[in-house]
């Protein structure tokens, strides 16, 4: 079962697309060594070995208790104790204050060594940034501190039985008590590490209604409610149940009640009736940090693929006379070089991503307008990628990959959620045709697009052939990027049928031109290794060509689609 924190292609990655954030910052290559040699360090030695026998275990729920799995609760004590949490986080809430990108670059090693761990800083890492924005000083004062320590964790209550991706339906109700704070009733189903032994308290941060809000989401408000009282008391909420998933067993995914008896006491972050906009702020950060579990992800498989593969002999490889390993065989080749480029093109869009938001951060507004537009890129693209490669990592290790004992079936049961939670992927390709396609009149698509170009004409002038050669499909692939962008920014209502039954072939085109553009960047860089290289090859000559195809649906399939029933 291993994994290894791919610590110098992450690195590589950061400077091929954060180069100046990291120079603004002082982090030159020792200094990104140091600290992200270390994390990986940490997730190798002791999150991996808790990835197996914790699928096993799952958890356990007795007397409203949660209780993870055997390693879990130290492992985590040890993590927090050496200021993991804290890394990206403000220095002034006690914080490493260190680039996003940083912070999302150990968040894939946290992930790769086992998600189900993982899971539980992720979401506080969403409950610190609302905080931090949203939150009266008051409430900072008193829950920032020991969320960024890691000492209390954050959740994200959000989904209702009647509503999923349709949060106008929320049903949980908000009190007044008439002392500046608030009493919640209500139940929350899927909540993440709703109930657990991992940390001091657990801060959840709740979506609900107050009886005179107006209906659907201008109505809805967020709230804080703490499983402790800043007294020491038990707030009125528990966990009713945990959920039998089809991975990520060790993640506790819980039902919760609030106000069972009295209400449960809740604090306002926020204004009233303003709390959809405050949680999108958490949602937008939790949606790229899945996009990064999703490269963990199809790391994971890659290097699980790849170990098998030298070591299964099987047949003979062209040429050779005797029998081989199947990493011989040019099908398994071609399998395991597709897995890795994939990995690589997620892995850059998603620290792009990233390094837009740290720029955002420095008060550059195009970044940030950049940063919205690439957020469901990330998200839906990485996630996507790590299904597509978890499955074809089970088809290179053929039957043994079936049955569980290679970790290749865990692999991909745990990777299945990243395409729904956070916004199914579907969600982020309408939230991409019908908002973000107009960000500031076009203009943030049109940067993006001059990106792209850009590096399709580096790497056509590029001086070796082997590169240069295919610059042709990434011209082509741009092509029918602008061809599609055009047709859907014509559409008089973005919301026209012809836009959303395109949305998600034109989201899977978009991300993969600026993959590609990322991917043809780093390679004609001097960090490449001819790894690099040919990974990049492949891509243009695999993925691009699929342009085409894509093109045709977003352009004329929603006749047959609309037609149906
Ligand atoms: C393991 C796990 C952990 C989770 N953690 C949390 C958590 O911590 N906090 C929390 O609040 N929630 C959490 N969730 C809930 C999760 O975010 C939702 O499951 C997700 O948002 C989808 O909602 P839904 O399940 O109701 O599906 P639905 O909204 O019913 O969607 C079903 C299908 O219909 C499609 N669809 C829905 N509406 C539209 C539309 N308008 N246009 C096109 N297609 C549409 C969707 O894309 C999807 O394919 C978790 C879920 C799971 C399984």
């Amino acid at each position: 079962m291993i994994y290894s924190a791919p610590v110098d292609d992450t690195i590589k990655a950061l400077r091929t697309v954060a180069q100046r954030n990291m120079d603004g910052a002082g982090l030159d290559e020792d200094t990104l060594n140091a600290i992200l040699g270390e994390a990986g360090r940490f997730a190798d030695e002791r999150i991996a070995p808790l990835d197996w026998p914790a699928d096993r275990f799952g958890v356990k729920l007795a007397n409203r208790q949660v209780t993870t799995a055997p390693g879990f609760a130290e492992v985590y004590k040890d993590w927090q104790s050496a200021g993991w949490n804290g890394l990206s986080a403000a220095e002034a809430a006690g914080g490493q204050g260190l680039p996003l990108a940083i912070g999302m670059a150990a968040t894939e090693f946290w992930n790769g060594a086992c998600m189900a761990f993982a899971l539980a800083p992720l979401l506080t890492a969403g409950a610190i940034e609302v905080l931090s924005h949203h939150g009266s000083e008051a409430i900072k004062a008193e829950w920032l501190g020991p969320l960024v320590e890691g000492r209390f964790t954050g959740t994200m209550n959000l989904t209702e039985p009647q509503s999923g991706s349709d949060l106008s339906g929320l049903r949980c109700k908000a009190e007044r008590a008439g002392d500046g704070t608030y009493r919640l009733r209500g139940q929350k189903i899927y909540i993440t590490y709703g109930e657990h032994d991992l940390s001091e308290n657990i801060v959840h941060l709740v979506l609900a209604r107050l009886p005179d809000a107006p209906a659907g989401t201008g109505g809805i408000s967020l709230f804080l409610a703490p499983k402790i009282l800043p007294d020491g008391s038990r707030n009125d909420l528990f966990c009713q149940s945990v959920e039998h998933k089809l991975g990520i067993h060790a993640s506790p995914t819980c039902v919760m009640i609030f106000g069972e008896n009295e209400g449960a006491k809740a604090w306002l972050i926020g204004e009233e009736n303003r709390g959809l906009a405050a949680m999108f702020l958490m949602m937008n950060n939790a949606r790229l940090a899945v996009g990064i579990q999703g490269v963990a992800l199809a790391e994971k498989a890659v290097q699980r693929a790849r170990a098998f593969a030298a070591t299964r002999r099987q047949g003979k490889a062209p040429g050779a006379s005797g029998s081989a390993m199947i990493e011989g065989h040019p099908d398994v080749r071609r399998m395991l070089l597709s897995m890795q480029a994939r990995t690589l093109a997620a892995r850059l869009l998603c620290l792009a991503t990233a390094n837009a938001l740290d720029e955002a951060a420095h008060g550059d507004a195009g970044a940030a307008d950049i940063a919205n537009l690439l957020t469901p890129l990330a998200k839906a693209y990485a996630t996507d990628v790590a299904v597509a490669n978890a499955s074809t990592g089970i088809q290179i290790h053929g039957g043994m990959g079936f049955v569980e004992e290679t970790g290749a079936a865990q692999l991909y049961r745990d990777a299945r959620i990243l395409p729904i939670y956070e916004g199914t992927n579907g969600i982020q390709a309408i939230d991409l045709v019908t908002r973000k396609l107009g960000l500031s009149g076009g203009e943030t698509v049109a940067v993006e697009l001059g990106r792209c170009k850009a590096a399709a004409n580096a790497l056509a002038a590029n001086a070796d052939p082997m590169l240069s050669a295919r610059a042709a499909y990434l011209f082509a692939a741009l092509d029918a990027l602008e061809k599609t962008k055009d047709f859907l920014t014509r559409q008089n209502d973005p919301r026209s049928a012809a836009s959303l039954a395109g949305a998600t072939p034109f989201l899977a085109l978009f991300a993969t031109v600026s993959s590609a553009a990322w991917l043809a960047t780093l390679a004609l860089s001097p960090l490449a290794s001819q790894n690099d290289k040919r990974a990049c090859c492949h891509y243009l000559e695999t993925d691009l060509p699929a342009a085409a195809a894509l093109e045709a649906t977003i352009l004329h399939g929603h006749e047959a689609i609309c037609a149906l029933g």
